[in-house]
């Protein structure tokens, strides 16, 4: 039986980072923003429920979803937010569920922006990444080049608290130091898991 391990955090907080190194070391990595946006182009069954609750204008051509069309809906409407996630999140753990079968690893990686926020029932473990909301805005600047400081504070303000993140953390794995200090962390914890 696997353990499935869930890495979230913040905007910035270093996921991505802290999910290629897992690969790097051969570890299985199942990412559900990628899988999520991958589901709602390729399934054509999600699409269609997607098109009756949001129209035809979140896709371009009906298979190309325009992701900001479908944020600048979603945005400020809780209800059309919550319709949203209840369409996309049961096909993603879906997936998700087929994926881990086909793992042969013990420890299962997933990388969930959103595990506290749905309560990610597929997750035995949650490691929140965290470093402070001035050095995650900082290296989102530097990551992308045509964000400006607004667009990372209203991304922020769309997300959970770091206060409640790290409330509701199994495990915080600090990434206010250096990229090698990152690893170091994730090995001690890998040796812990493992
Ligand atoms: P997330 O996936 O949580 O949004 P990323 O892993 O993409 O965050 O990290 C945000 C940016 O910060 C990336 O450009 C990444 O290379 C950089 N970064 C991550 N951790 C560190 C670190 N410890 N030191 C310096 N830069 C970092």
């Amino acid at each position: 039986m696997s353990q499935v391990i869930c890495i979230t955090g913040g905007i910035g907080s270093g996921k991505s980072t802290v999910c290629r190194y897992l690969e790097e070391r051969g570890y299985p990595v199942y990412y559900s923003d990628i899988r999520a946006k991958a589901l709602m182009e390729g399934d054509y069954q999600l699409r269609e429920q997607l098109i009756t609750v949001f129209g035809t204008t979140i896709y371009t051509d009906r298979e190309v979803l325009n992701r900001t069309e479908l944020a600048r809906r979603i945005f400020n409407d809780s209800n059309l937010k919550h319709s949203l996630e209840s369409i996309v999140h049961p096909r993603v753990h879906e997936d998700f569920v087929q994926w881990s079968k086909d793992q042969t690893s013990r420890l299962l990686f997933k990388e969930s922006p959103l595990a506290l926020e749905i309560d990610d029932q597929s997750c035995q473990t949650i490691v929140v990444v965290h470093a402070e909301a001035e050095l995650r805005i900082s290296r989102v600047l530097g990551r992308n080049s045509n964000w400006t400081r607004e667009d990372v504070e209203a991304r922020m303000r769309n997300q959970i608290s770091d206060e409640q993140r790290l409330r509701l953390a199994h495990q915080v794995l600090d990434n206010s130091g250096t990229p090698d200090e990152l690893q170091e962390k994730l090995d001690q914890l890998l040796t812990k898991w493992s």
